[in-house]
């Protein structure tokens, strides 16, 4: 069975970001896993909460409902405190994200780009940062090594993608997002997407916002950041002699490329 690992950085992003990728897959098949680093305790948008703790659980709450409308398999919050990722303990928070692709052994890694994607958020842009490192330490033995001890194998993921967009947002900060590299057709799934955005009531308020931008750009658009240069499929088994890798046969899907 193939795995996809995504990695956010607060609740909601799962569903606003990554939602149709993450339904596409798991209909498809796909044993779809999801961490969030934050509980987004720190949001402008409060849900009624009485305080950060009440927020956070409401977030939780809201990410799992979410995360099981999208079918992913596997979620979780961790504990990282929200909108101060810039000064978390980089080693601690990648060496957490090796141990968990060494448990979860992904073939394909999700996750935002330095850039912080649309919004610019900082939080996304050190979210990209730990998880793309976190890629590459989990193949190394001599990262982490405590965990080898412990039973866990080393795990190299295939490939790794960044969110990326053809648009950006007015008044958020100045972003280079990454260029297009493939893109996975998800246009079935909006309807699945926009759903699981609205588990999370607490956001209400930014629900108009998110819906006109998924009706102005239906497509997830990802970047590939592994094996540079020729376009495939995102999900297809690659290299090592362990199956293949189809070329993208670049049809058009409303004036899109696509790839599957
Ligand atoms: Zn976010």
């Amino acid at each position: 069975m193939l795995r996809l690992l995504c990695v956010t950085s607060h609740p909601d992003d799962e569903a606003g970001a990554f939602g149709g990728v993450l339904a596409r897959y798991s209909e498809g098949g796909v044993e779809c896993s999801v961490i969030c680093l934050t509980a987004g305790e720190r949001a402008a948008n409060r849900g009624g909460a009485d305080g950060d703790d009440a927020l956070k659980s409401m977030r939780r709450a809201e990410f799992a409902d979410s995360c099981r409308h999208l079918g992913v398999a596997r979620y979780g919050v961790l504990n990282y405190a929200d909108g101060a990722l810039v000064r978390a303990d980089f080693g601690e928070v990648t060496g957490k994200l090796v141990e968990d692709i060494r448990k979860l052994r992904p073939h394909v890694v999700v996750t935002f780009g330095a850039e912080g994607f649309v919004t610019g958020h900082p939080d996304h842009g050190m979210t990209g940062m730990f998880t793309s490192m976190a890629f590459q330490w989990a193949a190394r033995a001599t990262c982490c090594p405590e965990q080898l001890s412990c039973g866990l194998e080393t795990w190299q993921a295939k490939k790794l993608y960044y969110v990326t967009a053809e648009f950006t947002i007015p008044d958020r900060p100045m972003v280079s997002l990454p260029p297009v590299t493939a893109r996975v057709h998800v246009e079935p799934y909006i309807r699945r997407k926009i759903e699981a955005f609205a588990c999370h009531t607490s956001q209400r308020i930014l629900r108009g916002l998110r819906l006109s931008y998924i009706a102005a750009h239906p497509a997830a658009v990802v970047r590939r950041r592994a094996e540079e240069g020729r376009r495939r499929r995102a999900l297809s088994p690659c290299r090592h002699g362990r199956g293949h890798a189809d070329e993208d046969g670049e049809r058009s899907v409303r004036g899109s490329k696509r790839i599957s």
